[in-house]
């Protein structure tokens, strides 16, 4: 069986001061032993991962960062490495959200090689795949979603691939107005369940944890999470409240 997963990045938000804020207050409200029936995590900004690690220390909820560079060290100015979010106690590291791909260039051959560096460091990869709205309107979305997967897993082994976590997000959907339609996130999530198996076989498939986000809401959620192959939700403006964020593992919790 898959753990189901509700899970927050801020983007660039909270500082160190607001993150130990939001971690004792998202503490009071989440009931004790709840990560037994999901996992929890938060994704702050690197600067405040050391008030995560202190706030969030022994608590259900894990963090991690937003992005890392694909090399250990070097001259990589401004750049993290793996092993400084392993130091941090990070247990997850976000890779091809849609903003770095959209505003820093990124591509899913970089991705590619951050992914190997994270797996290889003891990281969890939350791996993000979604088509743009050019690509939906153009019948594409499978084909993208096909070639993100693809290209990010080359080379890694079968058994490796449910180490990964993939979030679909599709990138319209991101920071809009609405969510995705039930109609269209039930396709996709079976699609890249699907590709999995196609890739992999069945029980890799079966394993592999496929989250969504996307403008998802305390509203809406309550039906995304009840779709078939939707694992957990990923969550931005909704939870960048530690209330917003009780509310959503609250709906991923009652759906377990
Ligand atoms: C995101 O940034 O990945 C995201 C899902 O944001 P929002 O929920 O605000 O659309």
């Amino acid at each position: 069986m898959r753990k189901p997963m509700a899970g927050t990045g801020w983007k660039m938000n909270h500082t160190a001061a607001e993150t130990a804020d939001y971690a004792e207050r998202l503490k009071a409200i989440l009931a004790p032993g709840i990560a037994d029936s999901l996992d929890i995590f938060v994704l702050p900004p690197f600067t405040a991962l050391h008030a995560a690690q202190r706030h969030f220390a022994g608590s259900s909820v894990a963090y991690g960062g937003q992005n890392m560079h694909w090399d250990l060290y070097g001259a990589w100015t401004g750049e993290i490495s793996a092993p400084m979010l392993v130091e941090a106690g990070c247990r997850y590291v976000e890779l091809a959200h849609s903003e770095r791909l959209a505003h820093f260039g990124e591509t899913y051959e970089l991705v590619r090689r951050k992914l190997d560096a994270a797996l290889a460091e003891g990281l969890t990869p939350i791996l993000c795949l979604g088509e743009t709205g050019e690509d939906k309107r153009q019948g594409r979305t499978v084909t993208v979603l096909a070639e993100q997967l693809a290209t990010a897993l080359t080379g890694q082994p079968a058994e490796r691939v449910p180490e990964v976590v993939l979030a679909y997000e599709p990138r319209w959907a991101i920071g809009a107005a609405a969510a995705a339609s039930p109609g269209h996130v039930a396709a996709c999530h079976t699609a890249l369940r699907t590709l999995l198996t196609e890739r992999y076989g069945e029980d890799v498939a079966d394993r592999t944890r496929i989250i969504h986000g996307g403008s998802v809401t305390p509203e809406n959620g309550e039906e995304l999470i009840r779709l078939p192959d939707v694992d957990g939700l990923f969550v931005g403006r909704a939870a960048w409240s530690p209330e917003g964020f009780a509310r959503i593992v609250d709906i991923v919790h009652r759906a377990a």
